[in-house]
């Protein structure tokens, strides 16, 4: 049986002190939960994360990091980095940092690579378009991304890995797949997995569903047969509406 990971991306959001009321508040809201719970906090965040989380069941992630262990890379971060501060998971390859920062299918195989290395716990992010969704492409796009994100990793290490299903249209836009349509893709991973690494480990990952989560959605995404969880944007800015997200089973 595969666990529900819910992990928060504040992405730009959120100064050292709100951090901290954030983790007070949300640890009462979430302690009797037996859904994995994260919080992927900005670089700034961390050291105060992860004090503050200590003796609570929220284990706290970063946003991104660098494939190298350390060198002239000004302004980066390693994962070796990560790990010495107490970060558990990191988020590769948001469709933002795609976007925004260059970020390709081979760099977000190095991170990953690098991430599994050091034990982080890794959540890649692969997701389609609006334009490839219309064009009826989606499934050949999540599942090459998917393929490029693994490549060269034993099985042993894939379960490791969790993968987040992000439609691009639907993050940040109050969009939401519908759940027969996330599952499905969901699904169409699931299957890439398990024909490149085998079905054991295909029923093992993780795969989670992102795009306009909220409390109100929550439940009826998460109850789906291949949905195992999510990765929520917006809504994990409030420790309220997160700590419902969280217990959407409760
Ligand atoms: C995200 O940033 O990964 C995300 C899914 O954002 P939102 O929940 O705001 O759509």
């Amino acid at each position: 049986m595969r666990r529900k990971v819910i992990a928060g991306n504040w992405k730009m959001n959120m100064l050292p002190n709100e951090a901290i009321s954030f983790i007070q508040e949300l640890s009462e809201k979430v302690k009797d939960t037996e859904n994995e719970v994260v919080l992927c906090v900005p670089y700034t965040d961390i050291f105060y994360s992860v004090l503050n989380a200590q003796g609570t069941n929220i284990k706290i992630g970063a946003q991104n990091m660098h494939w190298e262990e350390k060198g002239a890379y000004t302004g980066e971060v390693s994962a070796e980095m990560l790990k010495a501060v107490g970060v558990e998971y990191v988020i590769i390859g948001h469709s933002e940092r795609r976007q925004y920062f260059a970020e390709t299918d081979e760099t977000v195989n190095k991170k990953l690579k690098k991430a599994l290395s050091v034990g982080l716990k890794p959540i890649v992010c692969v997701g389609e378009t609006l334009e490839q969704r219309e064009q009826g492409v989606t499934a050949k796009i999540i599942t090459t991304q998917t393929e490029k994100a693994l490549d060269g990793l034993e099985p042993a290490d894939v379960e490791k890995v969790i993968i987040a299903y992000e439609p691009i249209w639907a993050i940040g836009t109050g969009k939401t797949a519908t759940r027969e349509d996330a599952n499905e893709a969901v699904k169409q991973i699931r299957q890439k997995v398990a024909e490149k690494y085998g079905q054991e480990t295909a029923d093992r990952v993780i795969i989670q569903y992102g795009g306009s989560v909220k409390a109100a959605n929550a439940k009826e995404l998460f109850e789906m047969s291949d949905i195992d969880g999510g990765l929520v944007g917006g809504a994990s800015l409030k420790a309220e509406e997160f700590s419902n997200i969280v217990n959407y089973n409760k």
